[in-house]
């Protein structure tokens, strides 16, 4: 059985210790960032930072409210990024039938920064990044020589709130319809997101719209030269019955 991540948004205070553990555990370098005005620092997902806790504020019910997303890739069944990558080289991104974790090999150094675009272009949620520095493009790979050895991810490890949890996949759902069930006396919009498309799958208390733009999937455009059966398996299921 696959594994899975529960990211209960209710829970967390947005200190960023998934942030910085994923950067410790990868042990890569401080980057310069900006203070933008807003909590979320660095402004965006990098080669040095696959995780970042995304923050919003918002007036609702004349209320102020906080909505924090950490934010990560989904890992999912069927990824767009896989695809494209698909159409250029196969076995340059693999899925691991065993734990569900999508993995960019080493032959994606071999894309060209065009290649990878085209590749990137193809993920719903806008989370690959391109490392000029590195010639790779880049994404959190679930920890996989954690999971491998018995060890759940660094940023679940670090999160003390119960926001980050990881498990089997049948475990994790259950843990979100039971969190939702409770929630939703506070929080009647509160909702999983594509629990049946992705192994990380966010618990979020408002309409998915306010967190970011990318918390609602986008529906990425075919690559050159591929046909439109192949774009078509590319997709995951909801924009298959769009376009079916
Ligand atoms: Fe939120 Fe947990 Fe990350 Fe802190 S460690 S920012 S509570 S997910
Ligand atoms: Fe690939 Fe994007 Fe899905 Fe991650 S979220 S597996 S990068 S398509
Ligand atoms: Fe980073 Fe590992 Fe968490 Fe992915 S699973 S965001 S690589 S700490």
């Amino acid at each position: 059985m696959t594994k899975s991540f529960l990211i209960d948004t209710s829970r967390c205070t947005a200190c960023r210790g998934c942030q910085i553990a994923c950067k410790e555990w990868k042990d890569f370098p401080a980057v310069h960032t900006l203070q933008t005005g807003t909590h979320q620092n660095p402004p965006d997902l990098g080669p040095y930072n696959y995780k970042l806790i995304r923050f919003k504020e918002y007036k609702i019910n004349n209320r102020v409210e906080w909505l924090f997303f950490p934010e990560q890739c989904r890992h999912c069944d069927e990824p767009g990024c896989k695809a494209g990558a698909d159409a250029i080289m196969e076995g340059a991104i693999i899925k691991d039938k065993d734990t569900g974790a999508v993995l960019y090999t080493e032959l994606t150094k071999q894309f060209t920064p065009q290649q990878a675009e085209d590749v990137r272009s193809m993920c719903p949620y806008n989370v690959p990044r391109w490392s000029k520095e590195k010639g790779e493009l880049t994404k959190c790979d679930m920890c996989f020589d954690r999971i491998t050895n018995g060890a759940v991810p660094a940023c679940v490890k670090t999160c003390c709130t119960g926001c980050m949890n990881f498990g089997e996949r049948e475990a994790m759902i259950k843990l979100g319809n039971e969190r939702l069930e409770k929630i939703r006396k506070t929080y009647p919009k509160a909702t999983l997101l594509d629990p049946d498309e992705v192994s990380v799958i966010f618990l979020v208390t408002e309409d998915r719209k306010l967190y970011h733009e990318f918390a609602e999937r986008r529906t990425p455009a075919p690559l050159p030269g591929m046909g439109r059966q192949e774009f078509l398996a590319s997709l995951t299921r909801p924009f298959k019955a769009m376009f079916g």
